[in-house]
């Protein structure tokens, strides 16, 4: 039941902190990246995102180098030159003596990339070359509407033929190359030219093509047709069997000869001998030029023509079929395990986005995650591998984003410094343990507890702030090492914490604070220094059957925690509701002191004080009084603590001065023959005040007053607080004549060594000793030892609160000097002390 138990305690460490750790990281992380890739995914769907991977993709394709002229291939180009010269179209004879002239040297594969689908019958010579075995025709399909279908050369036969169809993408690019079209019910497949040209240069392997659903199969070779979610597709036409174009070179797929070269026998034989020559219009005047990746960043002014890229696929097909399939194919990854990708980067930059606190560090790990991204996207690309880049680019962009705004609502709630939730969030936890009591059982009330740390303002001002940060972080530490796990703890101020502790009894609760404020205490090392923190705690239960605002419990347990302090340090209090009557009335208290000057609600007072030798009044104790319009007199005793606190004694204190000299001047007027005194209270502030002196001199100066004529009277814990600052001021009190004297002597804690070290005048003995005196004689003793005590420190004594004449007695037979109390006088109004300066009279 008790749960400061050691072994409870070490059980509960490891979970509490990391299970916070894993929430956070388990809402934050996952919620932000799945939230990502869910609605990437989503777009992704309707090809959004497709404009953007092909921008990527040909981005990075742009960086690949280029590979050298393909030695398989030659292109026998019509260039503008040749078309100036022999005229366009070109006519069949001119055409049969290129083939022919190319023949004579034996090459392998002619690829005849001219459209000739009309041949006037009596050209024998061109119908001649175009029966030659080793060359294969084109015709168009017709997915060109502007074209339309072209039928290739009549006399050539369908296994020489191939088709040529761009495909080209949404955005005018043409990336891809469709190879073959057929299914199982297709009596003639379409073969593409390209792979038409291939087959017939491994002739001799005699090469079988097959296919599935998913592939072609080529001999051995499998070729996996490009579908939806290859890469960057997303909504491509993926009918027949296409493949992601690889292109081997911007500028020179192959060497090239034009038609005149042909002709004019200029051209080395040996490019021709056992290649494959393909025959096509290269002028651009012809109009048969195509957009490729490499024309992103030329402004769209590059292209290529139908024959270069045909002999881009056949240069590609060549590899794939010559069994070098490494640096042939593009691979991508299965659709299945795009999402996956997505979310691995997403995860990893919103982890930089939740790990880097400072934006500038945030920018930085955001800005290399995304290189490093960038880097391993181009070095797929080198490979041959196509993966998704601008998804997940967004993805990370959007992740982070959205991780930096939970961690902004999370830093609205919860401490820098700590990492604890603040007060809103702690309200909320107090509201629903009050909500979860009427549900529960209610036996257990809900506790809140406020724990403070005593005196924490000294740590801060003489270690610094830094040091208390640390000191806050420890007792941070050891509160969560020792707390139940059920329990909750919030930082609610700057050395101020909560805790709410739910189906715990009482004693449980007391014993385990009493036990916490233990640990809490126990020393520790910071900066090789040695520090002990000492806590006050209020707390706060609930009572069955009320119903309490959750901030009301909060503010109980605050006023609690302030008893606790007054009472002592490293203790607990539990609230009671004369607490909060006592809070409420020092509130109003210290709202209407705050005023109270400005409304001249002060007056003072004076009560003689009677010279045993004279007999008569020696001089008066200004006292101050608080007459409130609507409450009467307000005992200085209860607003002199709450005027210190709120530093309104300074001008109160300058006010009574004031006063008191403007008093004595008008009696020194009236009563020029006696020699009047006038004793004043300082308070602790005004007396470590700086300017305490200067203040003191310029009211002296201002009433024209001499300094013989004040005391000034401090109690022994003042001085005794800060010995030798304090003698200080006392002597330069001194040098201005004034007389000091030390109030309710024997309250306090006095050290007989020190004493005698104060330039003080007068000591006074307090009432308290004085009122017992005559029924107790330890009383009578001490009040002797004092009196005793004072004149061998070479002070006269003032016996304050007399009362009885029994009282006068005693002390006037203990040689003490003066006197004052009811016994002669109470405080007067400064008419009544003036009326008594009047009528001169012998008290004792
Ligand atoms: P104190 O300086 O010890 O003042 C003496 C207190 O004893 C006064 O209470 C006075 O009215 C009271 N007293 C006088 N004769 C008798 C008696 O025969 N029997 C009893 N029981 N009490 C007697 P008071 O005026 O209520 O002042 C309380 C305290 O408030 C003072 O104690 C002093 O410490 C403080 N105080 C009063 N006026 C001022 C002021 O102007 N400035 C500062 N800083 N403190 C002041
Ligand atoms: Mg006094
Ligand atoms: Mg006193």
């Amino acid at each position: 039941m008790v749960h400061s138990s050691r072994g409870s305690q070490s059980l509960q460490r490891f979970p509490r902190r990391w299970s916070h750790l894993i929430r956070i990281l388990g809402r934050t992380l996952l919620i932000s990246s799945l939230l990502t890739t869910t609605t990437l995914t989503v777009i992704k769907q309707f090809g959004l995102l497709e404009p953007l991977e092909l921008l990527s993709y040909d981005a990075l394709t742009q960086r690949q180098s280029d590979r050298p002229p393909d030695p398989r291939l030659l292109i026998v180009g019509i260039t503008e030159a040749d078309l100036q010269q022999y005229g366009w179209p070109l006519s069949d004879e001119t055409l049969a003596v290129i083939l022919n002239k190319l023949q004579t040297h034996n090459p392998r594969v002619i690829g005849f990339d001219l459209y000739r689908s009309a041949i006037a019958t009596d050209s024998r010579v061109l119908l001649a070359e175009l029966e030659a075995q080793n060359l294969i025709a084109i015709m168009n399909v017709g997915s060109d509407a502007f074209e339309g279908e072209v039928p290739p050369p009549p006399t050539v036969p369908w296994d020489r033929i191939g088709f040529n169809d761009m495909v080209i993408d949404g955005d005018g690019t043409l990336r891809r190359s469709l190879l073959f079209v057929g299914s199982e019910a297709t009596e003639r497949p379409f073969y593409s030219f390209p792979l038409r040209i291939a087959l017939a240069y491994f002739a001799e392997q005699d090469l079988q093509v097959q296919f599935d659903a998913h592939s072609l199969l080529i001999g051995e070779q499998k070729i996996p047709a490009l579908t939806s979610y290859s890469g960057g597709y997303q909504t491509i036409d993926a009918s027949g069997y296409q493949t992601l174009l690889r292109y081997r070179s911007r500028h020179t797929v192959a060497h090239q000869v034009s038609i005149t070269q042909v002709l004019n026998d200029r051209f080395d034989p040996r490019l021709v001998e056992g290649k494959i020559v393909l025959l096509g219009t290269t002028a651009p005047s012809l109009k048969d030029q195509f957009y490729t990746p490499y024309s992103a960043n030329r402004g769209g002014e590059f292209s290529m023509s139908g024959v270069v890229i045909h002999a881009q696929i056949i240069s590609q097909l060549l590899d794939i079929l010559s069994h070098d399939h490494r640096n042939a194919l593009y691979r991508s990854l299965p659709s299945w395990s795009e999402p996956l990708w997505l979310l691995l980067w997403s995860l990893l930059a919103s982890s930089v986005a939740w790990v880097l606190r400072r934006p500038i560090f945030f920018g930085l790990g955001l800005g290399s995650t995304l290189v490093i991204f960038w880097c391993v996207g181009s070095f797929g690309i080198g490979q041959y591998i196509w993966l998704p880049l601008a998804e997940p680019t967004l993805g990370m962009i959007i992740a982070s984003g959205l991780v930096i705004t939970q961690k902004l609502l999370y830093r609205s709630t919860h401490d820098w410094l700590t990492d604890l939730p603040g007060r809103e969030m702690f309200i909320g936890y107090i509201r629903r343990a009050l909500q979860g009591r009427l549900v529960n059982d209610g036996n257990h009330p809900v506790v809140v507890a406020f724990l403070d740390i005593d005196r924490f303002k000294l740590i801060n001002q003489s270690l610094g702030h830094t040091a208390g940060d640390r000191v806050l972080l420890k007792l941070v530490q050891r509160l969560q090492n020792s707390l139940p796990a059920t329990t909750q703890l919030a930082r609610v101020g700057g050395d101020e914490f909560a805790l709410l502790f739910e189906r715990m009894s009482q004693t449980a609760i007391d014993e385990f604070l009493d036990q916490l404020q233990q640990d809490l205490a126990r020393p520790f090392t910071l900066d090789q220094q040695r520090l002990a923190i000492t806590t006050s705690i209020g707390l706060v239960l609930t009572q069955p059957g009320r119903t309490y605002p959750p901030d009301h419990l909060l503010r109980d347990a605050h006023t609690a925690m302030y008893r606790a302090k007054a009472l002592g340090a490293t203790r607990h209090e539990v609230f009671a509701s004369g607490m909060l009557t006592e809070a409420t009335h020092r509130l109003n208290l210290e709202s209407a002191l705050l005023d109270a000057l400005a409304n001249q609600e002060f007056i003072l007072y004076y009560q003689p004080i009677i010279s045993f030798q004279t007999g008569q009044i020696n001089g008066f104790e200004a006292l101050i009084r608080w007459r409130q319009q609507d409450n009467g007199f307000i005992s200085p005793a209860e607003f002199i603590p709450v005027a210190e606190e709120t530093g309104l004694i300074m001008p109160l204190g300058t006010w009574v001065f004031q006063s008191a000299c403007h008093q004595l001047k008008l009696w020194q007027h009236q009563f020029p023959d006696d020699s009047i005194s006038i004793s004043v209270n300082l308070s602790r502030r005004q007396f470590q005040q700086m300017e305490l002196v200067e203040k003191i001199e310029q009211a002296l100066t201002d009433s024209n007053i001499a300094g013989c004529c004040i005391r000034l009277e401090v109690t022994e814990s003042m001085v005794m607080e800060n010995p030798d600052d304090t003698i200080k001021t006392m002597m330069q009190l001194k040098a201005l004549g004034i007389q000091l004297s030390i109030d309710d002597f024997g309250t306090g804690y006095s050290s007989l060594s020190l004493l005698h070290r104060f330039p003080m005048d007068l000591l006074k003995v307090d009432k308290s000793f004085v009122g017992r005196m005559d029924h107790s004689d330890e009383d009578r003793e001490i009040v002797h030892t004092i009196i005793a005590l004072g004149h061998k420190l070479g002070m006269s004594i003032v016996a304050e609160g007399i009362e009885r004449h029994s009282q006068l007695a005693i002390l006037q037979d203990a040689q003490c000097e003066y006197g004052q109390g009811y016994l002669f006088s109470g405080p007067l109004s400064s008419q009544k002390a003036t009326e008594l300066l009047s009528k001169p009279s012998i008290w004792c």
